[in-house]
Formats: C-alpha cells, structure tokens, sequence
C-alpha cells in the first residue's frame, strides 16, 4: 500500500514523458504516438534477409536469395538500422540501458504476429558466448525477446549454446563475418520437428542468423524464423536498393 502510494506520489511528479520529444505519454520509458510514426520502419522486405525491397515489386525475395536460399524460412526486421533506433540499440549494448530493451522489445511484440498455431513455437535470443555474457552483464536479445512470451512464444534458455568466442561482427567483411561464426553455436539435444523463432537486435550480413538457423536444423528443427530489431540498409553493409 505504501509503495501504491509513493508510487502515485512519483508519477504525478514525474508524469510518463515520450523518450525522444518528452511529450507526456501513458507509459514510462515509451514513445508518444507522432515520435512512434516517424521511426525507420521497414515495411516491403525480402522474406530471406530482410533486405527492402523496391516497392513496385512483387517478389518475395531479393535476388540474391532468390539465387542463394536462405536457411531461415522468413526473416524480418521492425527498422532500418538508423537513428533513433541505432542509437537505443548502442544504449542498450553498451551503456547498460535496459530502459531501451524494454522499449524495443515492447515495439517487435506490436508487430510480431502472436502464435495461435497448435503447435508450439519457441523463441530463441541469438545466444552470447559466456565470455561476452560476464562483461555486458546480460544478454541484450534476450531482453528484447521477453514481451513476445505474452504473445504465444515459450522462451527457453538451454536449447543451444555459443561456445566459440569470436571477433566483434562489426569490424570484419562480409566474407570474414560468414568465417567469424562458422561452427560458433551448438544444439544441446536433439530438435527433430521443431519450430524456433529467432531475435537479435541487429541484421547486417546476416551470417549470425544464419549459421544459428543451419546449426537449428541440423539438429532437426523443421522451421526457422527470425525477427530482428534493425537491418542495416546501406550497400556498404550488404544492403542494396
Ligand atoms: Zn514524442
Ligand atoms: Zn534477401
């Protein structure tokens, strides 16, 4: 009762502001609905590699998957990896804010359609090596993950491990990345017809998601989505369009 109390005390204080243009909003931490809109929402993306794709085509994938097939059977980002987004994501790596997990997270499980299959879907934040796990403190995908278990999603932390420690993905080429996570995860049982749903905070090559997605289903697993929070859209970095 106190705390109630102490907390009504706090918000009328300090009443809930939007984080980028301190309107006033409903919840703590969250976006009024103006700042929401303009965010760099990808909508028209190739089901592959979450590539945008040119709006007048109809094509499922862009050409590069279309020649080479992706492992995952559909992979989609919430935004192209630019400001607001890219810098709540470096927050959240790198300065411990958690507030920006729980804002990102909260904005995928809007758009994640929720799992009224009958069959169970699991969801899987793209694993850290333990090495990495005890510098940051806490894995930044799992984070994000959390709201989706409201939406139909079963998370469990012990279906696959990352036991190679390797290099930063962000300094290396794309041939380099592919090499960089080659062999890095590993199932820890057998996962004979079962469907995962993949998140991770960014998309730039693809190479993590990937290599996750084949380890997944050498150990059986059937079906392998992905849902990341931004994918970087530049040519530099593998984009095209
Ligand atoms: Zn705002
Ligand atoms: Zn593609």
């Amino acid at each position: 009762m106190v705390y109630n109390w102490i907390k009504q005390l706090h918000t009328r204080l300090f009443p809930p502001i939007c984080r980028l243009c301190l309107a006033p909003t409903g919840r703590n931490g969250g976006l009024c609905p103006e700042c929401q809109r303009e965010l760099p929402w990808l909508r028209h993306t190739c089901a592959g590699c979450a590539i945008p794709l040119p709006p007048e085509t109809s094509a499922a994938l862009c050409p590069h998957c279309q020649k080479t097939p992706s492992p995952l059977n559909d992979c989609q980002a919430l935004f192209g990896y630019l400001d607001p987004v890219a810098q709540w994501i470096q927050q959240l790596k790198f300065q411990q804010d958690l507030t920006a997990a729980r804002l990102l997270g909260e904005l995928l499980a809007q758009r994640v359609p929720a799992n009224n299959n009958n069959r169970p879907v699991t969801l899987l934040p793209v694993p850290l090596h333990r090495a990495r796990l005890r510098t940051r403190g806490y894995n930044q995908s799992l984070e994000i993950a959390r709201p989706l278990t409201r939406k139909g999603y079963s998370l469990k932390l012990d279906i696959c491990r990352k036991h190679k420690a390797t290099a930063a993905q962000s300094d290396l080429s794309a041939r380099e990345r592919r090499h960089n996570v080659r062999g890095a995860f590993s199932a820890t049982r057998s996962l004979q017809g079962e469907h995962f749903l993949l998140v991770d905070d960014v998309l730039t090559t693809g190479a993590t998601l990937n290599e996750l997605a084949r380890t997944l289903k050498n150990a059986g697993a059937e079906r392998v989505e992905a849902w990341v929070i931004a994918r970087t859209v530049d040519r530099e970095h593998g984009g095209g369009y």
